[in-house]
């Protein structure tokens, strides 16, 4: 039987750097060529569609089905130009990943010609079959349609040959059945809000939107490493593994020179996410062997979603190409580091200002606390709501490793700022919000712009971090779909501000002037929110204790950190804000319970077969060959010898015996448990007892899977082992 690690082994020592030729021209003239963004529109579109388009990605104005028959047109035109010969409707349904549906351009007319047709009604609304997509129970059996709807705010592009216009998805009756939806209603409603604040202090601004610059983690493994792998191609983790003699202490890896095999193929999909608009800018290695970051410049959080959707696609087809798969899996091997997607945050407005960064006069910086506060304030109100954002059956394996956030969600916000909210809540009048309060961030030197506060007072170990100008959401995991835990922030932040204004306008009406009334509402916040800012190390045991005394929500599993969605709470906030409603709520909540059932039931599958069909057939032969030897010795040798000598044999064939004796039991217990689980009719239960029952067994199987791993010759080990998929290059 060939032993397919070897195959593996032999085909990546004989890889060599693909070169990939870049183009020949700057990055900056084939940024965005495969867009229909405003430029392109500019030249296909007429002045009349042109403008209603601008005004309905700027004001969100609605576009009527004449000057979308156009806008289809043009588009179509541009498309072909370019070599598109078909389109679809992309959209993030609940999966996590994105959905496409592909239509030819090409119609017959009728004479045995065809001519390419695309017209409004194709650009604006599609029906495509939404049985097969996620619905959590809110589309009826017996109605199966789902209705796509074009999101002019976010360009459509071309993958290979296919023109993709960004879409919502929503069922029959009007629910959302993906991400986008909410998460456009979110911003909506976080402008409204926060543009009513800002006017408190600048008349000038009438929009207000969220910025989200994420860091994309992954690892790369050879394609033939992974293919023998069969935990990896089915669940995106390896099972099994011991740990290499060396992974990552060394720290040898971060920010280390990159290979060149490597090398070649970051070139590749930076070139293809430049010509996708997707404005990448930073790629480096990350601290775990083989595991990389991308991070692009920040976009307005609608675009930068669909962007992270799109880069995650780019680096798929680009690793194919150069022989790697990208493991976008939070924990793909235990012991070593997981992956993260950073979701850096802040919000702009129409004159161009960072809501989040300090000023440069008095007013400015207590516009900037204003906001500060309020961020920390909705945190603390609703950190359950946004570790509920960020759980997934891969996140679960990461989250409170020691290498990333914990479970509990907190707000680091660095000395600076520390003192001056602690100086707020200790004055007893507005004085404390004046000039010298405000006078360590308050610079004046010219052409210093936004880095005032100490962009190196950081703490690497927070969940929710002030960066300088922005926060930064360090718990969302590497495979998320980032809209979901943008949806939270936009609306607890929304909810948050609404309320602001009603204190303000509450204590402005009862006399106080503008500065008494801000410092009233403003300490008063700071004193409710206290209990969610931590400053300290978040891995260590002393804040598990400290934060159960603070009342802080530490819930370590998926399944039950999805009940906050449907509490009253959680369901009021999205429903008074108009972004989710009850209905849609408790469908996302199945949904997740579903999805995490499934892994964990699929996870547990590949580990029985792989343990019974790969590892103790090799174990047992390998054991027949210990036991033929020494039946051997006991042929030539005298029996005082063959008994000092035999003796060591006799252990590793008893230590063998051990681990799959108790690796056949741990299966069968295994299946036995998923039986249980299955007949279980409440999704909640369900999940739970794969996650407490099912699971933990997993993890037992492994240990003497990994033991046997050390004692099995190496030359009959039939997986690829840590020290290859992590070194090998
Ligand atoms: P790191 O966190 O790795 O030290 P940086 O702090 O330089 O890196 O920034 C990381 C990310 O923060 C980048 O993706 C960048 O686009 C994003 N970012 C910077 N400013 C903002 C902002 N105002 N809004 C949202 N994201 C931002
Ligand atoms: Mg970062």
């Amino acid at each position: 039987m060939p032993n397919f690690r070897f195959i593996a082994l032999e085909k990546t020592l004989d890889r060599k750097a693909i070169p990939y030729e870049m183009p020949k021209t700057k990055p900056s003239e084939y940024f965005g060529e495969m867009t229909f963004n405003l430029s392109a529109m500019k030249e296909y579109l007429t002045s009349e569609a042109f403008a209603k388009v601008r005004s309905a990605i700027e004001m969100g104005e609605k576009i009527d089905r004449r000057v979308a028959d156009q806008i289809a047109a043009s588009m179509k035109a541009w498309a072909i130009s370019k070599g598109a010969t078909h389109y679809t409707h992309w959209f993030h349904p609940l999966t996590g990943s994105t959905a496409e549906k592909h239509d030819a351009f090409i119609n017959p007319e009728g004479d045995g010609k065809a001519i390419e047709n695309f017209r409004g009604n194709e650009l604006v609304q599609q029906e495509p079959d939404a049985s097969s997509f996620p619905h959590g129970g809110i589309r009826n059996t017996f109605e199966a349609r789902g209705y796509t709807a074009w999101d002019p705010t976010s360009a459509a592009f071309i993958l290979g040959t296919t023109l993709c216009i960004p879409t919502i998805f929503v069922s029959y009756t009007g629910e959302a059945l993906d991400y986008k939806t909410p998460l456009l209603k979110s911003s909506y409603v976080l402008d409204e809000a926060a543009t009513a604040v800002c006017q408190m202090f600048d008349k000038n601004v009438n929009k207000v939107f969220a910025t989200l610059g994420w860091e994309q983690e992954y690892f790369l493994v050879d394609t033939a490493l992974y293919i023998a792998r069969p935990d990896l191609v089915l669940t995106g983790r390896t099972l099994f593994g011991h740990a290499s003699a060396k992974d990552q202490q060394l720290s040898d890896h971060y920010f280390g020179t990159i290979p060149e095999r490597v090398l070649e193929f970051m070139k590749e999909y930076e070139t293809e996410a430049h010509r996708l608009g997707v404005p990448v800018k930073t790629r480096h290695n990350e601290v775990a062997p083989n595991q990389f970051e991308i991070a692009p410049v920040f976009e307005e959080v609608n675009l930068a979603v669909d962007h992270n959707q799109l880069i995650m696609h780019i680096i798929q087809m680009a690793a194919k190409k150069h022989n790697f798969i990208a493991l976008f899996h939070e924990k793909p091997y235990k012991g070593v580091n997981g992956s993260g997607k950073h979701n850096n945050y802040s919000l702009s407005t129409n004159t161009g200002v960072n809501l989040f960064a300090p000023g440069k006069n008095t007013k400015d910086n207590l516009r900037f606390i204003s906001y500060i506060v309020n961020m920390v304030k909705a945190v603390n109100d609703y950190n359950d709501l946004l570790r509920s954002s960020i759980s997934s059956a891969g996140n679960d394996h990461r989250l409170g490793g020691h290498e990333a956030p914990p479970a509990i969600i907190s707000v680091f916000i660095g000395s600076q700022l520390t003192q001056m909210l602690d100086k707020i809540e200790q004055s007893e009048t507005s004085k404390g919000m004046s000039d010298d309060l405000l006078e360590g961030i308050n610079i004046d030197v010219p052409n210093i712009p936004e880095i005032l506060l100490d962009n190196t007072d950081r703490n690497r170990t927070s969940p929710f971090a002030f960066t300088g100008n922005k926060w930064e959401f360090r718990a969302v995991g590497s495979n998320a779909n980032c809209g979901k835990p943008m949806i939270a922030l936009n609306t607890i932040l929304a909810n948050q501000l609404k309320i602001f204004k009603k204190d303000m306008d509450h204590a402005l009406a009862s006399g106080k002037t503008f500065n008494d009334a801000l410092f009233v509402v403003v300490k008063q916040y700071i004193i409710d929110s206290k209990r969610i800012r931590f400053e300290g190390d978040n891995y260590s045991e002393s804040w598990r204790i400290e934060a159960e005394k603070r009342g802080l929500s530490n819930i370590k599993t998926t399944p039950l950190t999805l009940n906050t969605l449907t509490e009253e709470r959680i369901v009021d906030l999205f429903e008074r804000n108009k972004v989710l409603t009850k209905r849609e709520l408790e469908a996302r909540r199945l949904i997740r319970l579903e999805k995490f059932t499934k892994k964990i039931q699929i996870e547990s599958r590949t580990l029985g077969d792989m343990a019974t069909n790969h590892i103790i057939p090799i174990a047992i032969r390998y054991q027949n060959t210990l036991i033929e030897n020494v039946k051997g010795l006991k042929e030539i040798l005298d029996l005082q010898t063959y008994g000092k000598v035999s003796k060591n044999e006799l252990d590793i064939i008893t230590r063998i015996s051990h681990h799959i004796s108790e690796i056949k039991k741990g299966v069968d217990k295994m299946i036995d448990e998923r039986k249980i689980a299955n007949k279980i009719v409440e999704e909640e239960d369900k999940a739970v007892a794969y996650d407490t029952k099912v699971k933990p067994l997993g993890e037992i199987i492994r240990r003497h899977v990994d033991k046997l791993e050390l004692l099995v010759d190496d030359e009959l080990w039939p997986l690829p082992k840590y020290r290859e998929l992590l070194f090998v290059k």
